[in-house]
């Protein structure tokens, strides 16, 4: 009683870039549940497609009516009468209603909001906070409140800079509560935009997509020189530690690149849009090894870029280096992970896409040890928590992460320790789409009490 999923509705609402995003409201009997889907930038190609309308006349073609359209008239039909405590079961119905690999039938952010707003329906009715659901739901024998990596220095395709590393974070491992750490990152955060305003202006201090200063600052060792300075200057020398989210999808020149540039040009799409089309996919050439990675106007091969990294790692204390390589790259990334794997954390985002079978030939390639987990990368909560799954049997680090494009919403927060992740990525610890998952895990850290146990590196 009270459980059946009884009315389901999506509407357009806005993320924190101004772009147009999907809200689901579900409802049964006895609750009412809403969850607002997130949205990539710097998105990997084979992740599940986002479902856009394509209609340049509404917001740069970025509607998501088509997506609310399939939740209404579609979805809606196959889920309503489903137990919204029965979330493998409602995941699997809507995989199959969508029945393409990447979900572009209906559209990954469709699925991925009834997915979410049916996992806050089935903690509601159950009278359960989401966590304690999604740990029901999860093989995680603990739940732990996670060592946060802040983005405090965006660059790349979040600050509108081509060809850059583009995330440069702090990782407060040395605390012994989350509070504590998250204060400190903080603290580090305000003494970071002191710095950078009297040494480089006003200017310096405004922000990127998730948060963070972009400063003009066009080296990387001069990046990671300043935020050892904000560290000290904070108080926090040993303890906060550094991580790089390099995104080199984003600057790794390939021919398949450009055979894609080149296609979608002819058929006059976005190239983003000829994602949706994977008969132009289908039509590219395999990966080319002969590629080169750009960062900042010098070019590096496989190796000279593994040698940076490596150069970095000696002289900084980075402990995590994540898409050090290209998607596709996975001479690359094995490279990389023989190189520096047995001494920092090597995560795969863009090359992983929170996709069973890719953390599996990563696994068999020995291509990383960390996952990046993202649940609109993959569009159900159930394979999300399946990829955690996976990762974990197999002694890999899960880090939950949020999207550059963001919301309200929190769900990630109660994801992360339901799942018992160790680490989460939520951005700088600024706007409010990002301090809302800050803020959601401080309450869970006050919930839990004495039995709240903080993450360790
Ligand atoms: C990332 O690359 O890890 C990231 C959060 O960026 P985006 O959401 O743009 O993919
Ligand atoms: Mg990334």
């Amino acid at each position: 009683m009270g459980y059946k999923i009884r009315k389901i509705k999506a509407r357009e609402v806005l993320d924190s870039r101004g772009n147009p995003t999907i809200e689901v409201g579900l409802k049964t009997d006895s609750c009412c549940a809403r969850a607002i889907v997130p949205s990539g930038a710097s998105t990997g190609v084979h992740e599940a497609l986002e479902l856009r309308d394509g209609n340049k006349k509404r917001y740069l073609g970025k509607g998501v009516l088509k997506a609310a359209n399939n939740v209404n008239k579609i979805i809606s039909k196959k889920i309503i009468g489903f137990d919204c405590r029965k979330q493998r079961e409602i995941d699997n119905a809507l995989i199959e209603l969508d029945g393409t690999e990447n979900k572009s039938r209906l559209g990954a952010n469709a699925i991925l909001g009834v997915s979410m707003a049916a996992c806050k329906a089935g903690a509601l009715c159950s009278d359960k906070k989401l966590y304690e659901h999604i740990q029901k739901m999860s093989s995680a024998k603990k739940m732990l409140l996670p060592i946060p990596q802040m983005n405090v220095i965006n660059s790349g395709r979040h600050a509108g800079i081509e060809n850059d590393i583009q995330e440069h974070m702090i990782m407060p491992v040395g605390f012994k509560k989350f509070s504590d750490a998250l204060r400190a990152g903080v603290e580090t955060y305000h003494a970071l935009k002191n710095i950078l305003k009297k040494k480089y202006g006003a200017k310096s201090i405004l922000l990127g997509d998730e948060g963070g200063f972009a400063p003009p600052i066009e080296n990387v060792e001069g990046r990671l020189e300043l935020l050892l300075k904000a560290i000290g200057e904070a108080g926090y020398s040993g303890k906060i530690k550094l991580a790089l989210d390099c995104a080199a999808s984003e600057f790794f020149d390939d021919n398949v690149g450009n055979q894609r540039r080149r296609e979608s040009k002819i058929l006059g799409l976005s190239e983003t849009k000829s994602r949706q089309f994977p008969s132009i996919s289908k039509n590219l050439k395999v990966f080319d090894k002969k590629g080169i990675y750009k960062i900042l106007n010098k070019k590096y091969s496989q190796g000279r870029l593994v040698d940076f990294y490596k150069s970095l790692e000696k002289r900084y204390p980075v402990i995590s280096i994540e898409d050090g390589m290209s998607q596709d790259d996975w001479d690359g990334w094995d490279l990389l992970n023989r190189e520096l794997g047995k001494k920092i954390q090597i995560v795969g985002d863009d090359l992983l896409v929170t996709n069973i079978l890719r953390i599996k030939k990563a696994l068999n390639e020995n291509a990383c040890n960390a996952l990046l987990l993202k649940v609109n990368q993959i569009g159900t909560v159930t394979e999300a928590i399946d990829a955690a799954s996976i990762a974990f049997k197999n002694k890999w680090n899960v880090i939950v992460s949020h999207r550059s494009g963001e919301t309200e919403d929190s769900f990630i927060a109660d994801l992360c320790v339901g799942i018992g992740a160790n680490q989460c990525k939520f951005g700088a610890p600024a706007r409010s789409e990002r301090t809302a998952k800050y803020n959601r895990l401080l309450k869970i850290e006050e919930k839990q009490g004495n039995k709240a146990k903080f993450a360790e590196f």
